[in-house]
């Protein structure tokens, strides 16, 4: 992480979207748009500015049928994930929700999204400081107020992710993808498997090695457990988690795409077409 500059801005021009990557406006009119068309339901869990931070979950939640989390958006500057969320959203139908309770946050970090940069705008990093204390969710000194947020919806959101937590997340240096993923086995399974190859049918898997000091091999880095919203999650009981890395070096829209892409995997594998 250290080599990531936390407000070095980055923009880029989408020709799926017609717009700047940080066009927040633009971002807000068309996920309402899916939004509506979907029936979601909008959970405001509070607000960062003038902007609201939500939680939009289908609308009828079944104790029978998986729940599933997917969030983007924590870090500024990786902007193909909200995209991407909302890439992924045009793509789909109600029905889904007949074998699924889907969550999503699909922007966690609407001022550092708008600056293009990667922390907030008060320089704290959102995917930082979610800690547990005796099993209860607890801030630290690096507790962000989009943490704190969150963390204060603990328990709606470990309900969320009972079944699975997708987080897209990118890697402004690279050109190469990679996943971290989180199974309760020694070695990645099919879950981490399927979702490193959703991102290798678009790029090149990052080469075996260590990435911010987590070793890396065939483009997974596998149980790392820190103080992350992902590995929270876990921490509380979400039987899979995922945090796909799509290349910030690499073209805008085609990242979209791979979150995309990603998403689809996600729900593919923990709520199939039986
Ligand atoms: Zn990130």
């Amino acid at each position: 992480m250290t080599s990531r500059s936390p407000f070095e801005s980055f923009v880029w021009q989408s020709e799926i979207f017609n717009c700047q990557s940080n066009d927040i406006d633009a971002f807000y009119a068309q996920l309402a748009e899916e939004v509506n068309r979907l029936g979601l339901k909008k959970n405001t869990l509070g607000s960062v500015d003038s902007f609201a931070i939500n939680l939009y979950q289908s609308a009828s939640q079944r104790s029978d049928l998986p729940s599933l989390l997917i969030s983007s958006g924590f870090h500024g500057e990786e902007a193909a994930g909200p995209w991407g969320m909302l890439h992924f959203l045009r793509g789909l139908q109600p029905a889904l929700f007949e074998r699924v309770n889907l969550s999503l946050l699909p922007l966690v970090n609407p001022t550092g999204f708008k600056a293009g940069h990667r922390f907030n705008r008060f320089g704290e990093n959102p995917n930082r400081g979610f800690t547990l204390e005796n099993g209860k969710p607890t801030p630290n000194e690096h507790t962000s107020l989009e943490g704190k947020l969150l963390l204060e919806h603990a328990q709606l959101l470990c309900a969320a992710s009972r079944d699975g937590i997708l987080t897209c997340h990118e890697d402004v240096l690279m050109n190469e993808t990679y996943v971290y993923s989180f199974e309760p086995t020694q070695t990645p399974g099919r879950f981490s498997l399927g979702l490193r190859d959703a991102l290798g049918q678009y790029f090149k898997l990052a080469k075996d090695g260590f990435i911010d000091e987590c070793p890396v091999t065939d483009g997974v880095i596998f149980n790392h457990f820190d103080t992350s919203f992902e590995a929270f999650l876990v921490r509380s009981g979400a039987k899979l988690a995922a945090c796909s890395e799509t290349p910030g070096q690499e073209d805008f829209d085609r990242r979209v795409q791979a979150n995309s892409a990603a998403m689809g995997q996600f729900i593919a594998h923990c709520a199939p077409i039986l």
